[in-house]
Parts: structure tokens; sequence; C-alpha cells
């Protein structure tokens, strides 16, 4: 197992907006760093958008 890095840092987000169920979540950044991945609250819909180096975290995203 690899050593927890600082586990007081809250973990970088964006907001989606899921379209398969119109509603905002949070999907949090994948444990590698190159991916936001989640899933749809509602119905569980998988979804991961590539982070993007230079990329905006506060936009909002438009997935489903
Ligand atoms: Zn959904």
């Amino acid at each position: 197992m690899s050593v927890p890095k600082e586990p007081n840092q809250p973990k970088p987000f964006i907001n989606v907006h899921f379209r398969c169920c119109n509603i905002y979540a949070r999907v949090h950044l994948n444990a590698q760093g190159n991916a936001f991945a989640g899933n749809c609250p509602r119905c569980c819909a998988r979804l991961i958008i590539e982070a993007v180096e230079g990329g905006d975290p506060a936009k909002f995203w438009s997935a489903g």
C-alpha cells in the first residue's frame, strides 16, 4: 500500500451537471490525479473527465 499523502488536504473537485438526471454533483480527482471520476448520485452513471493542466476547476462541467 502506498503512504497516504497530506490527508488533511481536501481533494480537488469539480461541479458537474449530470444531464441524465438534470442534477449537479461534485466529482473528485481520482487517486492518480489525472482525471475526475465519479458517479451520478441518482442513477450511478459512470463519469470520467480527464484533468487538464492549467484548466479551471471552478467551471461547471456538463456530462451525461
Ligand atoms: Zn443520472
